[in-house]
């Protein structure tokens, strides 16, 4: 480590010094949003400070520490890690401790998978040992290739592949007068999250599912396989969680909606509603290639096909496949490290930042990589702290455990906490792994001009470029069209993605409403050792972030967005941009529908002029669709002028904000900052409904959630959009008076905090 008052020494030569008068020939830096002048020159100081620290030495430590051994949930090293990651907090100052909960966390007793006919083979379910990776041959710890949640089950069935399992592919099937009822089928990885593919494989009636992962998506198409390169190895398998929290809720699922405390009420297994319907095996393309080389039936449709070398049947059969599945259904601990900063001005107003620390093996990059960040962040803290720095909020440094069986250490913690979380917490900061390359920005869309102004502060390590710049140049470069161009061009903020799942903002975000924003670096190396023994130091040192370069830009532009939060007079949420969001929600919606409507109209019409008759190939027979009702039109007018009101208070509160900048700090102003505050805080919660969205009560925000058959990937607007794609229309109906309702309250949240602020309240 280099000396701390040094380094900060030469940061302070390249801020550019602030100048806040009248002079034209002077570019008048802007004072940071939420921030009088003055404040907002201490600030950038202390950030500069902030950003020095971090180091990528110490990163690359940590990483080789907390990877050294398999810490999944109720492991040793994953208690050993967590005491570690205590001990460091205390270290360095912070006040720490660990907050237990006890989760059912499934892990396999019994995996059989063969093949009985028509020829006889059985999988090895075996990821081997590699002689260069050390770490790769911890055998007696690591855990064996599974899905977790999986139910236990005993089947002989014959075997269809149905590609990735979504919705969709079983209306291919159907058309090729193909059923899964009774079968056991075979679904690559990706394109859904995988605990959607056993789901709708039971909706479909099938008694069994397989998820193997195709070479073609991270396998040897891509490059090549782990040592050589860092693409999935021929018995490299992908483990993960299907527990079905996008119906129900993530976490325990034996105290859904409250925390897993010692004294917490919990169901019966046979009452979880989150296990799956039908056992699930995940497996390796070393042990599906014999698997999907014994199908005949039709020849599977053009883009289903992989990059084996055998052609791709669906079936059903001849292949006949015996799954046999049992686990240990027991309860384990959870270990959650929380750190506490207490506020010097606003303590009751709290910043929450938060990473997993458990994986599914080493989990060198997933969660470690930015786990690293998170402590480095921490230690820098600390350092400021002792320099003087007095965060203005409260502070929380979160590391999770129980992550990856579903979000357990998050979930439990957020619905212990529930009511203090719904009181004081501002702002939740999430990350989850790191890699080399672009910036990725997620979250609430009132927190949009924030975070593109954090990023506009820092440094891309291989370009010199902000990470703001690069990041606008990529999306430049991947546009589709030239609106989208223009946009990139013109727009001052990138539109930050919305959040769905996957990660530990969900109960913050989905449950409570707590205005989030999720940052990672990456899509710069392929990767394919995701959730696999083979993601360990060795991998990710040989091909990720191996100068832990943007390691340090994680922690700094993670910490910077941490301690700007803290420390604004006025919390920096923008409704401008989460308005303008809204309204573009709203026209996808109506898109949505109308295009419903053509694509049906047009298939009737085909049907009726005997269109697939026609071209129906006679050797290779096809079933044509059912005829269908055209949707009935939806009632958007609601929603349209709560749209235009949420637009109007958006405005009158931006320039509420920016004509009080200058008199922030003043005495006179200070004292009303405090409601401010507190309406600000609110307007996240004020998203959220008590009853939830139909079927998952769980899930509160209206804007946001997962979807029910997309698991990680989001629905936004999700009540309407899932009305209109899953064909209630009167739900879809009635969710769009909801939404206007909850906007139209929104609205008048946002109007009365600019007339606190303008004094005409
Ligand atoms: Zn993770």
């Amino acid at each position: 480590m280099r000396p701390f008052s040094a380094i900060v020494l030469i940061y302070a030569l390249v801020i550019p010094s602030l100048s806040f008068g009248a002079d034209p020939a002077v570019p008048t830096p802007t004072a940071l949003v939420g921030y009088s002048p003055r404040a907002s020159r201490a600030e950038r100081e202390w950030e500069a400070k902030f950003r020095a620290i971090p180091d990528p030495a110490n990163l690359r430590e940590y990483m080789r520490r907390l990877s050294a051994r398999p810490h999944h949930v109720g492991s040793p090293y994953d208690k050993d890690n967590a005491e570690w990651i205590l001990a460091h907090f205390k270290e360095w100052g912070l006040d720490a401790h660990i907050e237990r909960f006890d989760v059912l966390f499934p892990t396999p007793k019994i995996r059989v998978l063969e093949m009985i006919a028509p020829t006889k083979f059985t999988a090895k379910l075996e990821e081997p040992a590699v002689a260069v990776d050390p770490t790769s041959d911890q055998k007696s710890e690591q855990l064996p290739t599974y899905n977790a949640y999986s139910i236990d089950g005993d089947v002989t069935a014959p075997l269809v592949f149905v590609n990735y399992g979504l919705p969709e592919d079983y209306e291919k099937l159907d058309r090729l007068g193909i059923s899964v009822k009774g079968a056991i089928v075979i679904a690559k990885y990706l394109e859904s999250w995988r605990g959607i593919k056993p789901k709708v494989a039971a909706e479909h009636g099938a008694i069994g599912c397989l998820i193997y992962s195709e070479p073609h998506d991270d396998g040897y198409t891509v490059d090549n396989v782990f040592p050589k390169g860092p693409m999935r190895p021929p018995d490299g398998v992908q483990r993960g969680s299907v527990m079905d929290f996008p119906s129900s809720s993530p976490g325990d699922p034996l105290t859904p909606g409250v925390g897993a405390t010692p004294d917490a009420k919990r169901l019966a297994l046979k009452d979880a509603k989150s296990i799956t319907k039908i056992p699930v095996l995940p497996i390796s393309y070393g042990d599906a290639q014999p698997l999907l080389a014994a199908l005949a039936g039709p020849m599977a449709p053009k883009e289903w096909r992989g990059s084996l070398p055998i052609p791709y049947h669906v079936g059903p059969g001849p292949a006949q496949v015996h799954l046999k599945l049992a686990f240990n259904w027991d309860i384990k601990p959870v270990y959650d490290v929380i750190a506490k900063i207490p506020g010097s001005v606003a303590p009751d107003e709290w910043i929450i930042r938060g990473n997993h620390h458990d994986g599914w093996v080493n989990g060198a990059e997933d969660p470690i990589s930015a786990q690293v960040s998170l402590l480095e962040e921490a230690r820098a803290m600390s350092l400021l702290l002792k320099e003087g720095w007095k965060p203005r909020r409260t502070i929380i440094y979160c590391a999770w455990d129980g992550e990856e069986p579903m979000l357990l250490g998050s979930t439990e913690w957020v619905e212990t906490h529930a009511d203090e979380l719904r009181e004081h917490a501002a702002v939740y900061i999430n990350s989850d792994g790191n890699d080399r390359g672009v910036l990725n920005m997620g979250g609430s869309h009132s927190l949009e001009q924030f975070v593109n102004g954090v990023a506009r502060d820092i440094e891309d390590p291989e370009t010199k470029m902000t990470v703001w710049q690069r990041a606008q140049m990529k999306k430049i470069a991947s546009a589709k069209s030239a609106d989208d161009r223009k946009e990139l061009r013109q727009r001052p903020d990138l539109r930050i993605e919305a959040l769905g799942s996957g990660t530990d903002f969900t109960a913050f975000l989905d449950h409570l409403g707590v205005a989030t924003v999720d940052l990672g670096y990456g899509g710069e190396d392929d990767a394919g050792i995701y959730h696999s023994i083979y993601d360990d130091f060795y991998w990710y040192t040989h091909f990720s972030d191996t100068d832990f370069v943007y390691g340090r830009a994680l922690a700094q532009t993670v910490g910077t967005s941490v301690i700007r939060l803290a420390d604004a007079e006025v919390l920096p949420f923008d409704f401008v941009n989460f308005a303008d969001t809204v309204g573009m929600y709203v026209k996808n919606l109506q898109k949505l529908l109308a295009d419903k409507q053509d694509e049906i109209r047009e298939r009737n019409q085909e049907l009726e002029e005997g269109l697939f008759k026609a071209t129906f190939d006679p050797r290779h027979p096809t079933v044509a669709p059912a005829e269908e009702e055209v949707p009935p039109h939806l009632d958007f007018a609601p929603i349209e002028n709560a749209l235009d009101s949420l637009t109007r208070s958006a405005k009158d509160y931006q320039q509420a904000l920016s004509q009080m900048q200058s008199s922030l700090g003043d005495d006179a102003t200070a004292p009303k900052l405090g409601t401010v505050n507190k309406d600000l805080i609110e307007t996240e919660r004020r998203l959220t409904n008590a009853d939830g969205l139909p079927r998952r009560p769980w899930y509160k925000h209206l804007l946001y959630a997962p979807g029910v058959y997309t698991g990680y990937g989001v629905k936004t607007v999700p009540g309407v959009r899932e009305g209109i794609e899953l064909k209630k229309y009167a739900e879809a109906d009635q969710e769009i008076v909801r939404v206007s309702k909850a906007l139209e309250n929104e609205s008048a949240l946002i109007e009365s905090a600019a007339r606190e602020l303008n004094g005409t309240k």
